[in-house]
């Protein structure tokens, strides 16, 4: 949790390389990393007084750890929400806000395409502690509202969507979720885009997840994720369920988040600058039937897109009219791409959605979700966008 002070009013890219650095008296430069379980005490008094919370302080790093609060202060001040819950995965940060909200009889409504494992969380998982889940076509605001429910408690989305990136109108979603009930917490998954590219509470959403494994460690190294919310939230529910349940984030992979934030700005506005220009590019192939990127003219929620992000974001998915049997040539034919599921590194990564990471899916749903056999996903990273392209041959 981060409490101090901090100068709001610079822009983001300055926020990200001068916040959440609180000096020690060795006068360091650079933020330190506090590799440490725990932490001592004057005496049996204070020990006392730090586990009951009557003194500020640090006692165990499952609950608190400086290095920890330096990511989470950060991320806090360039999401432009108040604080900040590091975890020790994304889908911890998921778990650990349906946990730490919901209880039995609680109903969720979520979009239909979601991150694989976050839709079995929904599913399997939270069903098992009777929460209803409802699954709306998250482009359809009259769906959204008429899931709502008496019950309701969160409502859950990402945008864009993986693969096929389509938005979710954050505003208009926020908006109906509140009207219908102002204790309605709506969730958005901002791995995507990152706050370089889109703010969801500035949208009038409640609580922003990330998967910091993807875009923030942005060079492929850690697993971890962030919850970010008012101060309210985070000390009243979400802080007490980590210090209790313990999905927390070790100080090592906070420290390579923390110094991955000082570059985030820099990169995601690189690579989705080559991401457009690869789109564009992509839809003068021959082969190519269709190219999912949400600032291309040719995408249908385009003036959405560009209205809520600043710029479209690093993934690029096409369909080849070959199918499957051209889409896996296309991906054995690289050289440089890295065949790889994972996504939002330095390295440009290229991955089969149906036979990988959808694979679980029966064939109807990846049909009705045009995860289609000749679909083909791009993670744009910092190469020269004229490399990527020659690897590419159709
Ligand atoms: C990867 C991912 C997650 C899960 O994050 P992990 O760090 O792998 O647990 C959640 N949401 C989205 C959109 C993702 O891409």
């Amino acid at each position: 949790m981060a409490d101090k002070e901090t100068d709001r009013s610079k822009q983001l890219s300055t926020l990200a390389v001068r916040t959440g650095h609180h000096r020690t008296a060795e006068q360091e430069h650079s933020e330190p990393l506090f590799m440490t379980s725990s932490f001592v005490f004057d005496n049996a008094e204070q020990a006392a007084a730090r586990f009951s919370y009557a003194e500020p302080g640090n006692v165990y790093s499952r609950f608190t750890n400086p290095t920890v609060q330096a990511f989470e202060e950060r991320l806090a001040v360039m999401e432009g929400g108040d604080a900040c819950m590091a975890t020790s995965s994304g889908m911890a940060a998921i778990m650990t806000v349906c946990l730490a909200t919901l209880k039995a009889g609680d109903h969720v409504v979520a979009a239909k395409a979601m991150f694989g494992a976050t839709k079995v969380l929904f599913d399997q998982l939270l069903a098992k502690f009777d929460v209803d889940i409802t699954f709306v076509d998250m482009t359809d605001l009259s769906a959204w509202q008429e899931a709502m429910q008496t019950n309701t408690r969160l409502v859950f989305f990402e945008t864009p969507t993986n693969p096929l990136m389509e938005i979710a109108d954050i505003q208009s979603i926020s908006d109906i979720a509140h009207q219908y009930n102002s204790e309605i917490l709506v969730v958005v998954d901002n791995c995507f885009c990152t706050p370089v590219l889109q703010r969801p509470l500035s949208l009038g959403a409640d609580i922003v997840i990330h998967s910091a494994t993807k875009l923030i460690d942005g060079q492929g190294r850690c697993i971890g994720g962030a919850i970010v919310a008012s101060r309210e939230l985070v000390d009243d529910c979400l802080f007490p369920f980590m210090r209790t349940a313990g999905p927390s984030l070790s100080p090592f992979n906070a420290w390579v988040f923390l110094k991955g934030l000082e570059t985030l700005s820099l990169r995601v506005n690189h690579s989705s600058d080559n991401a457009l220009q690869l789109a564009q590019w992509l839809e003068q192939q021959v082969g190519i039937e269709r190219v999912y990127y949400p600032s291309l003219d040719s995408h249908p929620q385009q003036a959405l897109a560009n209205k809520q992000q600043s710029k479209g974001g690093s993934i690029v998915s096409f369909v080849l009219s070959g199918g499957q049997e051209a889409a896996w040539q296309l991906i054995n034919n690289t050289k440089l791409l890295s065949i790889t599921a994972n996504l939002g590194d330095a390295k440009t990564t290229i991955t089969h959605p149906a036979t990988t990471t959808h694979a679980r899916w029966s064939e109807q749903d990846k049909l009705e979700a045009g995860i289609v056999p000749g679909l083909v996903r791009i993670s744009v990273g910092l190469e020269a966008i004229e490399d990527i392209q020659e690897d590419l041959r159709f």
